[in-house]
């Protein structure tokens, strides 16, 4: 339990941070459910081609105009499948991080093959622009304790937890916190007829922005994760792109990538450090007296 109020944690003369993260996972979930045989069906692959082939692209040219530099999550098989999207990333100064190989699911993953995914992945990004990627973001969230000490081995921060509304240190790594609720799959993903209905975009603007707001009055970090075949539509281009013109115009707000508060963070003595302790069942605690 922890009393008191953290230092701000930002540089001066910043009192909030934002950033604008992209999970560029396009084909990956799909192919990644499939793996042992893709179905012939047409209506998921196409649909989730709709980033690489038009989303994509608007929501980055939106952050261009508006000069934001996002965070950009990809999957090395999606990289190896649209061999300009990496470069044309970094080319345009944006940062990008690992998400996967195949976008494996933590559940359906040994510890074996995470290490093997995320080995592989590094020398893929080193292969395709040369630089060796900083951060890791899990695909749907999940972490292990393997997972923690294999990115704390290959130094990377990661950016998968929701321990905190500040970046802190967990088991030796950065995290740099996510939030479901400022996550565009939960509230637009539809794939299907069946699927929960996706709600309308003037209706998540006003939620995000009340979001956004609260959380640089109380001096946290918004961090909003968005998808390339979800959110590159029209209108929720132009939604994201007021929510984060705003952010970028409040003298307030540090806008940055999440590797610049990974290492803003990293720099720091006085930020919140926690320990992966063990915890024990609750029938391994004895017996209940109540
Ligand atoms: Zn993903």
């Amino acid at each position: 339990m922890n009393w008191t109020e953290p230092p701000c944690p930002w540089p001066e003369p910043r009192r909030a941070a934002a950033c604008f993260s992209v999970d560029v996972d396009a084909m990956a979930p799909w192919l990644w459910q499939h793996r042992t045989a893709l179905p012939d069906t047409l209506a998921a692959r196409e649909h989730r081609q709709y980033g690489m082939r038009a989303g994509l692209a608007r929501m980055v040219a939106m952050l261009d105009r508006i000069g934001v530099r996002g965070s950009f999550f990809v999957p090395a098989c999606v990289a190896e499948d649209n061999p300009t999207l990496l470069p044309g990333l970094v080319e345009r100064g944006h940062e990008i991080a690992l998400h996967g190989y195949f976008h494996e699911l933590v559940a359906e993953t040994s510890d074996a093959r995470f290490t093997d995914a995320l080995e592989r992945a590094i020398d893929f990004f080193v292969a395709q622009t040369g630089a060796k990627p900083a951060g890791f973001r899990s695909p749907a969230w999940e972490m292990t304790p393997h997972m923690l000490r294999e990115l704390r081995r290959h130094d990377l921060w990661d950016s998968s937890l929701m321990g905190h509304d500040l970046p802190y240190t967990i088991d030796g790594v950065t995290e740099v916190p996510v939030r479901w609720d400022v996550d565009d799959a939960i509230f637009f993903k539809f794939l299907e007829p069946g699927d929960r209905p996706p709600r309308l975009t003037p209706e998540v603007a006003e939620g995000w922005r009340a979001e956004a707001a609260a959380t640089v009055r109380a001096g946290g970090l918004f961090m909003l994760t968005v998808h390339d075949w979800i959110s590159g539509h029209p209108a929720r281009v132009e939604m994201l792109e007021a929510l984060f013109a705003d952010l970028a115009a409040d003298p307030a707000v540090w806008v940055a990538t999440c590797g610049e508060i990974a290492a803003h963070h990293a720099d720091r003595t006085d930020g919140l450090e926690v320990a992966l302790d063990p915890l024990t069942a609750i029938d391994e605690r004895g017996p209940f007296h109540g």
